[in-house]
């Protein structure tokens, strides 16, 4: 396991690294279309209920996660309702230990389900990318290292549904996203897409839920620890991931390569 004072330090372009992107790139979030096929559910609806319905109508369906509030609470919510499939993990390289530490925790706590690591004990210096990408072009990094395993993975499995916990209330970008969304290859079912950050923290208080310790220091959303600072007062949670660099999504959910 990658301690604490192991992370490789981020060289500023004095020190010879890349210079950060700060120039905003263009917009390519597009907002999610409602599946017309699926039950009309309301904003009240109960996740549950979602996922019940999803686990009917997509027996094949596979969860990807990173373990953040949201990812943590749908996993709970899965099991309540009968989920038993993969919960699958990218090692990009740069993850907190932190991050890890939940992943092993919630593995622990849900037997009943197939946590998969992939390209697990990735590192910075593994070669899949020049060292300093992430600074230089966070897309083509992403690209590489996040988004192609899980892509090469879904593909192998040939499955219809992806079941993941983006929430409206996450970031602007989010904020039209349905229960039940389709374009790209896949189905994306979207339980909690309508609870606010308060129920979901409420939710996983109540259930003792294990939340990566890094979000009780502003990190509302945790991604790679190169791309993630803690969140300021006032900023939607996935603030700190890419800030300064004009990237909102790693591209697992929009754009070309969107799962
Ligand atoms: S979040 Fe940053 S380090 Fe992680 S894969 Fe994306 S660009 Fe690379």
């Amino acid at each position: 396991m990658t301690a604490l004072n192991d992370r490789p330090e981020v060289r500023t372009p004095e020190q010879g690294g890349v210079p950060l992107t700060t120039e905003p790139r263009a917009p390519r979030e597009a907002p999610g279309v409602p599946d017309a096929t699926a039950p009309e559910f309301t904003p009240e609806t109960d996740p549950l209920d979602v996922i019940r319905w999803a686990l009917g109508a997509h027996p094949d369906l596979l969860m990807p996660s990173a373990f953040n509030l949201n990812g943590v609470v749908l996993l709970d919510l899965a099991a309540r309702a009968g989920y038993r499939g993969e919960v699958v993990f990218v090692d990009t390289g740069y993850h907190f230990p932190e991050t890890l530490q939940t992943k092993d925790r919630l593995a622990a706590r849900y037997p009943e389900m197939t946590f998969v690591t992939l390209n697990e004990g990735a590192n910075p210096e593994d070669g899949q990318t020049p060292p300093d990408l992430y600074a230089s072009d966070p897309d083509a990094c992403c690209a590489v290292r996040k988004v192609a395993p899980l892509q090469t993975h879904l593909r192998e499995k040939k499955l219809s549904a992806l079941l993941n916990g983006r929430s409206r209330d996450q970031a602007a970008t989010r904020a039209d996203i349905p229960f039940v969304e389709t374009g790209g290859a896949r189905v994306k079912i979207n339980p909690l897409a309508h609870w606010t950050r308060e129920r979901l923290e409420a939710y996983a208080a109540e259930h003792s839920l294990p939340v990566n310790p890094l979000y009780f220091d502003g990190f509302l959303s945790v991604g790679c620890w190169t791309c993630t600072r803690a969140v300021r007062p006032g900023e939607d949670a996935r603030a700190g991931r890419w800030a300064g660099k004009g990237k909102t999504e790693c591209g697992l959910w929009v754009g070309e390569s969107k799962l």
